[in-house]
């Protein structure tokens, strides 16, 4: 994948809003039990739907790692960046990498000094990981004339956090962050600038915000990972495998697909594959897909 490749970036307009995508890692395929806790059964019994964007004919399903760079009243606001190189992580697939991402992002038109802010939805190996970058054997700030936007809660919870690789997280993407002054503890509902705001999704991890874009009757939400994969707009209570408290999430992710519906709003689901951008309609008491957007306006 070059960073020419026209599969990489994906740009919507939501009023005067410009949101990009930009891929980490090429499109996973997985048995969607390694991710969420349900089957390829339930995959295939959605496939008329569910496939070709986002799951194969045999149930596997697709996933994205991929980054969103919002562009609101002249400020570039970095979504979630990814995994990063360099970093040694319990997951073969996700350590010590070698991605030419942040090559893509100036690609799509976002040298990394460009950026004024980096927004985490929560503080998982995936979505911190190009905080920071390896110089000369130290982590450094990837994006320094950033404010780095962490949500009071789920900063303090990495703290204490033993599970997974929370412990190198903290200490290779987060801590040289606070060291280097340029941390901004915030509430969960922030609001950024006029157009672009936080809003709590907690569940998945105590302090998981999702991000919501509002400008001109046009609205975009990028879900972190209340939201692992589409399938589950159609059975909302099945839930991923990394979460904190599964009842938590479930309920935020009902809240957040009817506010989504109900608002016509583009949902950026930050690891749904294909299209990438996805409409919501009610469908009994959950949801169905409304259409897809891999570019272009939002709907009013
Ligand atoms: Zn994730």
């Amino acid at each position: 994948m070059s960073s020419t490749d026209p599969n990489v970036f994906m740009r919507w307009s939501i009023g005067a809003v410009k949101i990009t995508r930009v891929l980490e890692l090429p499109p996973v395929s997985a048995d969607p039990a390694i991710f969420i806790q349900t089957d390829k059964q339930a995959i295939i019994e959605r496939r008329a739907w569910l496939c070709p964007d986002f799951a194969e004919e045999d149930g596997s399903i697709k996933l994205h790692f991929q980054a969103f760079i919002i562009e609101a009243r002249g400020l570039r606001i970095l979504v979630d960046p990814c995994i990063g190189n360099d970093k040694p992580r319990s997951h073969p697939a996700l350590s010590m990498l070698n991605n030419p991402f942040l090559e893509r992002l100036a690609a799509a038109g976002y040298p990394r000094e460009s950026i004024d802010y980096v927004l985490c939805t929560h503080l998982h190996v995936d979505h911190c990981g190009w905080n920071t970058m390896l110089v000369d054997g130290k982590w450094l700030p990837t994006f320094p004339n950033a404010q780095y936007l962490f949500a009071k809660d789920e900063y303090q919870h990495l703290q204490v956090d033993d599970h997974g690789d929370a412990r190198a997280v903290l200490e290779d993407s987060v801590k040289p962050i606070v060291d280097a002054g340029l941390a901004r503890f915030v509430d969960p509902d922030h609001v950024i600038v006029d157009e672009v705001r936080l809003q709590p999704t907690p569940g998945h991890t105590p302090g998981h915000c999702s991000v919501v874009v509002s400008s001109q009757g046009q609205e975009a939400v990028i879900t972190g990972d209340v939201l692992h994969h589409p399938v589950q707009v159609a059975i909302p209570h099945v839930g991923d495998n990394f979460c904190w408290d599964q009842q938590l999430a479930t309920s935020a992710r009902r809240r957040l697909l009817e506010q989504v519906s109900n608002r016509k709003a583009l949902l950026l689901g930050s690891h749904v594959s294909g299209p990438t951008g996805i409409y919501l309609k009610p469908d009994g008491d959950s949801w169905t897909i409304d259409g897809t957007a891999n570019e272009g306006t939002g709907r009013d």
